[in-house]
């Protein structure tokens, strides 16, 4: 099971839950101390940032591609 890892595209450092982060209209996450890639939208720490937008939860996590449609054939 791989830590979840998000990487600050100024920086590219990765960006700790606890760390104050700006979040841009592209949703790219840099520290709050980095040159922003875009206009900043929102800004917080990087939890709260995930409690706040959903679609981290995909980017953290993401789906499992299981490839279901592989031939099942018997
Ligand atoms: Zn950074």
């Amino acid at each position: 099971m791989s830590e979840m890892l998000l990487r600050c595209p100024s920086c590219q450092k990765e960006v700790n839950l606890s760390e104050e982060v700006n979040l841009d209209i592209l949703n790219t996450i840099t520290h709050k101390s980095c040159e922003p890639q875009s206009s900043i939208k929102d800004s917080g720490t990087l939890e709260e940032m995930i409690d706040k937008y959903p679609f981290f939860e995909s980017i953290l996590h993401p789906l499992a591609d299981e490839p279901l449609e592989e031939e099942q054939s018997k």
